[in-house]
Parts: C-alpha cells; sequence; structure tokens
C-alpha cells in the first residue's frame, strides 16, 4: 500500500475528490456539503504531508499517539486533524488540543472527560458520537437506543459540542446492506435531531470509507473518511 510517489498520491486525491463531486451530484448535493478526511494511519509523516499538498485540509488519524507524534513534527500545510479512532480517556487531555473534530465519542464517561479538559484547557471541543450500527458487536459505538439519554444530557456540557453522528458500515456487508445502515444511521439523525434539546444540532454524518463512500455520500454522509484508496498503486497497464 505503500507509495513514494508524490505524483501518485495527487492523482488518488484528485480522483477520490471527482468521486466525490460525482456522488454529490447524481444526489442532487452540492459538493461543498461533504468533507474528504483523508486518513493517514497507514503511512509516515512524509506521505501524510504529500496529502496535505495534494489538497487535504482535513486529515484522519486513528491512533493518539501517532496523531500526536505527527502533528508535533509536522512541516507541511497548515491542516486540521481529525481524531476517528478510539479515545481512551487517559489520552483525552493530550490529545484534544490538536484536534479539529473527535469523530469517535462512545460514552458518556468519555463525553464527562472530555468536558473535564475543555474546562482545564479553556478549549471548545467538537465531537461527533459513533454509532454502532452493524451491531458487530466487536466494534466500538454507542447503541442506538443509548443514544437519546446522551443527546438529553449535552447541554450540560458546556465545552463540548456534539453535532452529528459517525458510523461504519459492516466490513463484510453486501452493497444493499451497507446502504441500508447508512439509511439507517441518517434516519436515526434526523429523530434524534427532531427530539434533540434546544441548542443541540446533529447535522453532522460521518460516514463512508474506502470502499463505500460514493453510498455514504448518496445516504447523506458530510464527512467521509478515506484512507488506503489514496496510496494504491495504479493498475498495471494504466
Ligand atoms: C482506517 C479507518 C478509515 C479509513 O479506512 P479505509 O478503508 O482505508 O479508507 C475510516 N474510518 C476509521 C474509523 C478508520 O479506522
Amino acid at each position: 500500500m505503500a507509495s513514494d510517489d508524490p505524483g501518485r498520491i495527487a492523482e488518488n486525491v484528485a480522483r477520490v475528490k471527482g468521486r466525490i463531486a460525482a456522488a454529490c451530484d447524481r444526489s442532487g448535493r452540492r459538493a461543498d456539503e461533504v468533507t474528504l478526511v483523508a486518513v493517514g494511519k497507514y503511512v509516515d509523516l512524509q506521505q501524510t504531508i504529500q496529502l496535505a499538498e495534494a489538497g487535504c485540509v482535513d486529515l484522519g488519524e486513528s491512533r493518539p499517539q501517532q496523531l500526536w507524534d505527527k502533528a508535533d513534527h509536522w512541516t507541511g500545510p497548515p491542516v486540521k486533524w481529525h481524531m476517528i479512532g478510539h479515545l481512551q480517556r487517559n489520552k483525552a487531555r493530550r490529545t484534544i488540543p490538536y484536534c479539529s473534530l473527535i469523530h469517535s465519542v462512545d460514552s458518556w464517561r468519555l463525553l464527562k472527560s472530555l468536558q473535564q479538559v475543555g474546562d482545564a484547557e479553556e478549549m471548545e471541543v467538537h465531537a461527533l458520537l459513533e454509532v454502532n450500527i452493524s451491531g458487530d458487536a466487536s466494534k466500538h459505538g454507542l447503541t442506538a437506543g443509548e443514544l437519546p439519554e446522551i443527546i438529553e444530557r449535552l447541554p450540560a456540557l458546556s465545552r463540548v459540542h456534539v453535532g452529528g453522528l459517525m458510523a461504519m458500515g459492516g466490513r463484510t456487508a453486501a452493497e444493499v446492506e451497507v446502504r441500508a445502515q447508512f439509511a439507517a444511521v441518517r434516519q436515526l439523525r434526523d429523530e434524534l435531531s427532531a427530539n434533540a434539546p434546544e441548542g443541540v444540532s446533529l447535522a453532522e454524518l460521518s460516514m463512508g470509507m474506502s470502499g463505500d463512500y460514493e453510498i455514504a455520500i448518496e445516504e447523506g454522509a458530510t464527512l467521509v473518511r478515506v484512507g488506503s484508496v489514496l496510496f494504491e498503486e495504479s493498475e498495471p497497464g494504466l
């Protein structure tokens, strides 16, 4: 998967952006309604910088340590960091100052930790609630049933601003199933939104990865987290 050729990464970024624009077009959405979060977790700092140089402003990492290391040694154009993987509470304090958005909040306890860090650092924390839609027990995330109570309690967290939901499609699911899962996340969001306390907006839907981001966009994603296809080699003969 590794690529040393900056041209290849730039080509891959351009191709993915083209597909995002086409998926927006098909579903009657504007291209600027969808943000590409380029996931650099497979590659080193230099190749992550190549992503930024190829025009990716939003970068995702799934491991806190990797995010800290890259951000601390960054020499590329300015970027916004997204934490997309599981965040342990004891890593919240160190991680939050780097991040524009934490996609993967999966407990009330973590929300309370984010609030404490926000208070201590005097900063606002932007987050999404991760929902486990595939029912895959190995995955992190809140169940649909746990969400209403948590959303009800959000106004108590003055520093934490939850802006929507994040979900992963089932890895092995067929396209129709993935589409149904994404549609279900969107519907769940619509229902939760309709009943959310004043001041709580759930406009963002972070869903879709390399294998399914176009489907996710058609089903309402506002953030897609795309990694592996940004680093792939072109097919022989092309
Ligand atoms: C790795 C990862 C992605 C990107 O996956 P690809 O299939 O490589 O595009 C997206 N979201 C999360 C949470 C990840 O861990």
